[in-house]
């Protein structure tokens, strides 16, 4: 295959500029896709060139396919990355590109089509000896047998839309006597969000977590694992903090894990990069949970501890090269964390926020990466995601990667727009978190919008208490210069008085 001299990103925001960047580092130039809501975005104004496809709705611009392979070809591009979100697991959509004569940088439309549908990825890993969550195999047709089968996994137990994604088309049932009502709303919003009413059983773990694996393929069939990434923060089953690696997992579970992951890899063939996603139990037993064969949000935190540029790597595979590196050559170094930075109102239920960003002054310093794809002054549009910025720490262990992420969220100043930052640092300083003992439950467990404004009693009562010293300070050198003693002398010539 040709190597790639120009690549178009079907993506918006961070994850376009993220991808850019890679580019222009390999030498390749970059062609940005915009809607008119996105006309002075970043994106647009970093890439080498830049085409409107639409209106601001996504589906008439950012998922309008056809639009983007004839701006794509108009404009001689070799390659289209899809970044995450909107076109990236559109399995049609990879097609179209390869039937344009282009090259799609990710896995082929077939890995796509199998692992982008919940019980079609079970069905396809079965052979490789994966452990996978008690369940039904199939979409449920039958309710007696259905009901048969959660009463076997016992209540409480999950209703998942096969087509599901993005935390949607979850229901948990309780009871038997719940049963119908839920499959019925389930089963209408799947159909809804996704056109596929297709639901199935799960059992619902009370305490799991949400740990997953990256994995990298090449079209030779080699295919590695680059360690998990620990994402149990999260909310409406949503990622918020991402970690690597993870605070609990044991080398040998680790291990397991891997092969598991480079299992299911091989049972679609899968070329690029993808992530394996499991639940873990409190016994650290780990069940096959699905594959997203994109790049995902958090996978900076598995670049920085493993010092892989997971893009460079994308466009190499898509050019057919073999990977550059062995699972042997793969070492974990240090420690990674990632906050998304979303525009939601953490004191009203994680609501979506958004309007001007005002004041928009990013952390800086050793060990701080920030993607983002926003600028001060703009506004955030309504029609995308919530996501403005991934604020990312690397330490040479846990303890620092926390201490350089809190210290990177008391400088970030964003106003304008409300966001996940003080949650963050919530969490990020709550004892479960620092001991790694948490779960999946951690928001309704300790977060309430009450400890926010603890929190900025706290910030304003140490702000008072710097004040107050800062006074002292002063007074104190004042009287130094009248009567060349010190108040702390005087104070401790008082304590010893009053001992006496
Ligand atoms: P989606 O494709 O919508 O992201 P996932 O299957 O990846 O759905 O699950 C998203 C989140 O939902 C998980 O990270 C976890 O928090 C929760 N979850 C999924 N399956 C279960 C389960 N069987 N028991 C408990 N929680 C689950």
């Amino acid at each position: 295959m040709p190597a790639i001299k120009k690549i178009l990103v079907a993506n918006r925001g961070e994850i376009a500029l993220r991808v850019m960047r890679t580019a222009r580092e390999m030498g390749i130039s970059t062609v940005a896709v915009f809607s008119e809501a996105d006309r002075n975005a970043p994106h647009v104004k970093y890439a080498d060139e830049a085409v409107c496809i639409g209106p601001p709705p996504s589906k008439e611009s950012y998922l309008a396919s056809d639009n983007i392979i004839a701006a794509a070809k108009s404009l001689g591009v070799d390659a289209i990355h899809p970044g995450y979100g909107f076109l990236s697991e559109n399995a049609g959509f990879a097609k179209a590109v390869k039937e344009a004569g282009l090259i799609f940088i990710g896995p082929s439309p077939a890995s796509i089509e199998i692992m982008g549908d919940k019980l079609s990825s079970k069905h396809a890993v079965a052979a490789y000896d994966i452990p996978m969550v008690p369940g039904t195999p199939d979409a449920i047709t039958d309710r007696v047998a259905a009901k048969a089968k959660a009463a076997e996994i016992g209540y409480p137990i999950l209703i998942k839309a096969s087509a599901g994604g993005g935390g949607k088309g979850m229901r948990v049932v309780e009871k038997e006597d719940e049963f119908d009502e839920q499959m019925d709303r389930a089963a209408d919003e799947a159909l809804s969000a996704f056109g596929n009413g297709s639901c199935f059983i799960e059992k619902y773990f009370s305490q799991p977590r949400h740990i997953e694996i990256q994995i990298m393929g090449d079209q030779h069939g080699h295919v590695v694992h680059l360690f998990e990434r620990e994402c149990s923060i999260q909310r409406r089953h949503q990622k918020l903090i991402e970690e690597a690696p993870s605070a609990i997992l044991t080398p040998e579970i680790r291990e397991a894990m891997g092969i598991c992951a480079v299992n299911v890899a091989k049972a679609c063939h899968y070329y690029g990069a993808g992530t394996v996603e499991f639940i873990v139990d409190e016994n650290l037993n780990f069940y096959f949970l699905e594959m997203n064969t994109r790049l995902q949000v958090e996978h900076p935190v598995t670049e920085l501890i493993t010092g892989i540029d997971l893009v460079k790597e994308m466009i190499h595979i898509a050019e057919g090269k073999p990977l550059s590196f062995k699972q042997e050559d793969l070492q974990i170094k240090g420690h990674a964390i990632e906050v998304r930075v979303c525009a939601e109102d953490p004191a009203n239920n994680f609501l979506p926020n958004v309007g001007i960003l005002q004041t928009y002054v990013r952390p800086q310093g050793n060990g701080i990466r920030i993607d983002d794809g926003i600028e001060e002054g703009m506004e955030i549009p309504i029609y995308y995601d919530p996501m403005i910025a991934k604020l990312i720490s690397y330490g040479n262990n846990r303890t620092e990667a926390i201490e350089k992420i809190i210290r990177a969220i008391d400088e970030f100043k964003i106003t304008g727009v409300v966001t996940t930052l003080p949650f963050c640092k919530f969490a990020l300083r709550h004892e479960a978190f620092v001991s790694g003992n948490f779960d999946t439950r951690f928001v309704s467990l300790y977060f309430t919008p009450e400890v926010l404004e603890e929190e900025a009693d706290k910030n304003e009562l140490e702000i008072v208490a710097v004040l107050a010293a800062e006074l002292l300070k002063n007074k104190n050198k004042l009287k130094k210069a009248d009567n060349g003693t010190t108040t702390v002398n005087n104070a401790s010539q008082w304590r010893k008085n009053r001992k006496n």
